[in-house]
């Protein structure tokens, strides 16, 4: 009989073998797009920073002066008086800025998504729908859900309203805003239609799109300008493009009491440092006034997208910063990723099961504090190093 470690050690040494062990690096500078990374200097084109807010002074000031008021552990949950005047103040400017009656703080953008399917379908009879390229967090909220799930094909709403037809029961339809791994769109407006003839709920994780999309940042319901009857359960999250942490759902008065009442990772769960929400609420300011950051992320966008066609890269359906590009295989996509390492520059090398297999890319995010010569560099330097692993290249 095999110890646990043992056991442990056999899984793991399969999964080297597989090519899918992950690993950590170690970070010693602040998030940004010059990063300190292993003890070496490096361009970052692997954050969700997108707007450059993680370390901009007037969030950092409100970090600092929120610690200064409220201190630094927000000590209990929200119902056993944990809830703090900054979490509220950021909850009803949440409110505002997604056009929406109340908006709900989560701690995490994963607890959000698993705790919200959790409260909306608890009955046997009730339907889960999620697009087989949702996020993590939502295919395991459909996975520990007692409703049934299934899975159609991605942005495929033919191969929704098929399985909708004469369901019984509650049908919750779920699906990431900006896909998280291929940067291209939900067809909300599809989504919606379908969910107002199958009187479907639609819920949208628009974790990569708020602040990036929309003219005022308010993500894809801004961009599609879907009203609350359209698009009633919007996610956001806060460690992406707002550059702090934590989550929040937008929706009506009875769904943000259903959530307080019934979502456990609502419930039984420490609130956010109130100085979180403080850094937030400046981060929020700053996202909705200065659209510049939105309109100079679009043009790098186009420069990142043109140079890597001009070199035969294969690019996605991406509108977004999410700008991966496709290596289908494991093996290639890690050594790419390390000798891009080795040459400064930071990606995601992303594998099964995070994407289907076969599909390993290069996950390359920009932000806003990318320069064009730094884009160029990249991919120069991505080129150069296929070109020399595979001969990829034309
Ligand atoms: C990052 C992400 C989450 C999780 O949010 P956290 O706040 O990091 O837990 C959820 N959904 C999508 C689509 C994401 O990209």
């Amino acid at each position: 009989m095999f110890s646990m470690d043992q056991q442990l050690l056999i899984k793991l040494a399969q999964r080297n073998e597989d090519n899918l062990y992950r690993q950590r690096h170690l970070l010693q500078s602040p998030q940004s797009t010059h990063v300190q990374v292993n003890g070496k200097d490096c361009i970052a084109f692997c954050s969700n920073d997108y707007l450059g807010l993680a370390s901009h002074p007037s969030v950092v000031a409100s970090f600092r002066k929120g610690a200064e008021t409220f201190g630094v552990g927000s000590g209990a949950s929200h119902l056993v008086y944990g809830h703090s005047y900054e979490h509220q103040a950021l909850e009803e400017e949440l409110a505002v800025f997604t056009q929406r009656p109340r908006a709900l703080l989560f701690s995490t953008g994963y607890m959000a998504n698993l705790g919200t399917i959790l409260a909306l379908t608890g009955n046997k009879n009730d339907h889960i729908f999620e697009d087989r390229l949702n996020h993590a967090s939502l295919i395991d909220g459909g996975v520990a859900s007692k409703a049934k799930c299934s899975r159609y094909r991605h942005s495929d709403t033919a191969d929704l309203l098929n399985r909708m037809k004469g369901v019984n029961g509650r049908k919750l339809i779920v699906t990431d805003g900006v896909f998280s791994m291929d940067g291209d769109l939900a067809v909300l407006p599809d989504l919606v239609n379908a969910c107002q003839k199958e009187q479907g709920w639609l819920m949208v994780d628009d974790a990569h799109g708020f602040g990036v999309m929309g003219n005022n940042g308010g993500g894809l319901a801004e961009h599609f300008g879907l009203s609350i009857e359209e698009l009633p359960i919007l996610v956001g999250t806060l460690g992406k493009a707002f550059g702090t942490f934590g989550a929040f759902v937008a929706g009506s008065e009875a769904l943000i009491e259903t959530l307080i009442q019934y979502a456990r990772t609502y419930v039984y769960t420490t609130a956010l440092p109130p100085a979180v929400a403080s850094a937030t609420r400046a981060s929020l300011k700053i996202l909705q006034q200065e659209t510049w950051r939105r309109e100079k992320l679009a043009s790098l966008i186009v420069r990142f997208r043109s140079g890597a066609e001009t070199l035969g890269l294969e690019l996605m359906k991406s509108t977004t910063p999410i700008q991966p590009i496709l290596l289908y295989d494991d093996e290639l996509a890690i050594k790419v990723g390390d000798r891009l390492r080795e040459n400064g520059f930071l990606v995601g090398a992303i594998r099964r099961p995070t994407v289907p297999i076969n599909s390993a890319r290069l996950r390359i995010t920009l932000s806003v504090k990318h320069t064009e010569e730094e884009i160029d560099a990249l991919l120069d330097t991505l080129s150069g190093i296929l070109t020399d692993l595979r001969g990829l290249v034309k």
